[in-house]
């Protein structure tokens, strides 16, 4: 399974449109300590941990090509934003939403951008994200924990438990994907934002990716 963000296949999702807005440099390094981790984090992370460190301790920066991926998925990001999905929130049983919100949270030192926030019965909420992919019949682990993160974001913002997350893979005629959010994942999102903590503010250096695939088109192979 190909997970690398930095290449056009997952590049063209929505979730990597919101690598670099405006919000989430503001809190990027303002200072040389991080105060909140972003989904882009996330996403470098489960990449490779050390793709990181070469991104934001070195400050080593990527081609320019790939900025031209990231702008082309940002613009698909503002399209899909003003089309009309009710009969899919409707499917989903949601009686309230709100779109494309930015959410914050201290505690868990955890910023995030969700495409749309869902109201549902029995005082629950779930996130829901489009990706402007096909559905290839499994969801990226990436994708799992981006949701997870938006889930404890919307739980801590909105007073709401979260159980599910929700997908929508746009190129296969908005095919709709439920997520179990269960607290394992919980746990386990919250580890990775405490490892990248480490990374980004210890400085610490983390050890290469076990998958060898993933280095045959990443950006810092040459210096890794
Ligand atoms: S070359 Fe491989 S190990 Fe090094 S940063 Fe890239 S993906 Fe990670």
């Amino acid at each position: 399974m190909n997970e690398n963000p930095f290449t056009a296949s997952v590049f063209a999702e929505s979730d990597v449109g919101k690598r670099r807005t405006e919000k989430d440099d503001s809190y990027r390094h303002s200072s040389e300590t991080k105060i909140f981790v972003t989904p882009s984090d996330v996403i470098e992370y489960l990449f490779c941990p050390r793709f990181l460190y070469f991104m934001h301790v070195l400050k080593i920066e990527q081609h320019e090509h790939k900025r031209i991926l990231v702008n082309k998925g940002r613009d698909i990001h503002a399209l899909k934003m003003v089309t009309n999905k009710d009969y899919l929130r409707k499917k989903i049983g949601c009686v309230d939403k709100e779109i494309d919100v930015y959410l914050t949270s201290e505690k868990l030192k955890l910023v995030g951008r969700i495409d749309e926030v869902l109201f549902l019965e029995d005082d629950l909420a779930a996130p829901l994200d489009y990706k402007y992919a096909f559905w290839e019949g499994n969801i990226y682990k990436t994708h799992k924990i981006q949701q997870t993160l938006y889930a404890l974001l919307i739980e801590e913002n909105f007073r709401k438990k979260v159980q599910k997350a929700y997908l929508v893979y746009v190129r296969s005629k908005n095919h709709l994907e439920e997520i179990v959010i269960s607290q394992i994942m919980k746990s386990e999102a919250l580890k990775i934002i405490e490892d990248i903590f480490d990374i980004l503010n210890v400085n610490y250096f983390p050890a290469a990716t076990k998958y060898q695939n993933k280095c045959l088109d990443c950006t810092y192979r040459n210096l890794c």
